[in-house]
Formats: C-alpha cells, structure tokens, sequence
C-alpha cells in the first residue's frame, strides 16, 4: 500500500532545504476549502505543462483530471507548455511516489510550477493522483486533516519513520527537527474550523488519504480511494455551481 503521507512530507522537507527561500514564501495548506481560494464559477482554467512531457500524458492526465468538469462549472483549457500566465502549471518531472498541488488561486500569487504529478499513466495510482491534486487544485484540502477526522495517529512513530528516512540521506539532526513538526501539522493532522467551508466528513473521499496502520495507535487503518465519492462530486457542486 502506498505511502504517500511519509512519501511527500519527506519530499516537501528535502524541498524545503535545498530552496529554503523558495519555501518560506509558499503559503501553508490550511482549508478543507478556504473561500478566497477558489476560483470563479464558470471560469476557464488554463492547463500549461512546464518540463517537456510525451503528448500521450498530457491527454492522460488532461483526460483524468476532466471527471471534476461533470460536477464543477469549470472549464480546462491546454495552452502551450511554459505559459507562466496559465492557472495550473504542471510538472511530470518528479518522483513516482510523490505528488503536490497548490490550493486553488494560490496558483497565481506563485511562479513556477503548481502542481507536481510523477505517477505515470499507467501506474495503478494514475487516476488517483490526477483526481487528487486537481481537487487541491479547484481548492480541496486533505479530507484525512478534516476538523472531524479524529484519526489516531501515532506522532511517534511518524516521526521516527521521518527522521529515519532523512538521516540516511545525511540531513542533521536539527534540520530535520526543525521542519518536521510544521510539516506534521500540514500533512497529518486536523485543522482549526475557522474560515473553511466544510461538508461532513467523508473517508471515502479521493482526497482523504490511505491510513496505514503502523502510522496509528491502535488498530485502525483505511485504504486509498481511487474513484471521486458522492461527497467529493457534490462539494464540486456545491463550491462551483451553475453546471
Ligand atoms: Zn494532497
């Protein structure tokens, strides 16, 4: 089962070290949608790859990510690669196993790219990590970080498995102390209610991670879901109507 959670904190900490100014201008995750954050409805989102990238994966990724248009009024358009004026900007030039996307307009206060997708077409992922980061994308936070949540995790064993994987890559101690902790509270844990717009909480949402069970006290655990929820199509509605 995948790893994400450690995946992309690990990643965002590596990140974070070797561009430190870069990152201490990016705005921290922080809504289940906040409502300045998201876009017009009925607006036009332009779509801008910013690494060269095979034709075939662009219509893959295009394609996968067209499932919200059913539900939000919202339409993509490709433009040419390297469109800094484009909203989403995408990279495919990164590791399999980790992804990212800028929540909604936060996209236009930051240069480069907005969303990173290197899970391949193809890979068993694919769809998933295409309908999750364009859900951050149309302004959907992590449904796992939901202020209702409630998961028991283990901060421990989360930072132990962080530490470890960061110290074998030679990173010190202090370093990886010294980032770790905001990244718990932006990858893992619920956030504060206020400001958001929230439905009830969904485990079945694509933008509620899987659980492992080592990552938790307890036994608890959930799998990963790769197809949008009802809950997931009728926040689409619900945040952009009119389709
Ligand atoms: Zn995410």
């Amino acid at each position: 089962m995948s790893d994400a959670l450690i995946n992309n904190v690990v990643h965002s900490i590596r990140k974070k070290l070797s561009a430190p100014a870069a990152a201490s201008r990016s705005r921290r995750k922080r809504s289940i949608s906040e409502p300045s954050l998201l876009w017009t409805p009925g607006q036009t989102l332009r779509i801008s790859f910013v690494d060269p990238t095979e034709d075939d994966v662009k219509k893959a990724i295009f394609a996968a990510a067209s499932e919200w248009l059913e539900y939000a009024n919202l339409r993509f358009e490709r433009v040419d690669d390297e469109d800094a004026a484009a909203e989403i900007r995408i990279s495919t030039n990164g590791p399999e196993d980790a992804s990212f996307s800028l929540l909604g307009t936060q996209s236009m206060q930051q240069e480069g790219a907005s969303m990173l997708i290197g899970c391949p077409p193809g890979h068993d992922l694919f769809e998933h990590t295409v309908l999750h980061e364009f859900g951050h994308a149309l302004g959907l936070h992590h449904e796992h970080q939901h202020p209702e949540a409630d998961i028991p995790w283990d901060l421990e064993a989360l930072r132990s498995l962080i530490r470890g994987i960061l110290a074998d890559e030679g990173v010190p101690d202090e370093e990886i102390e010294d980032k770790m902790e905001a990244e718990l509270a932006d990858n893992f844990l619920p956030m504060p209610q206020e400001n958001l717009n929230v439905l009830p909480y969904d485990p079945e949402s694509i933008m509620h991670y899987a659980v492992l069970q080592t990552h938790t006290q307890g036994d608890y655990e959930t799998g990963l879901n790769l197809r949008l929820s009802e809950k997931d199509k009728q926040a689409a509605r619900t945040l952009y109507p009119g389709k």
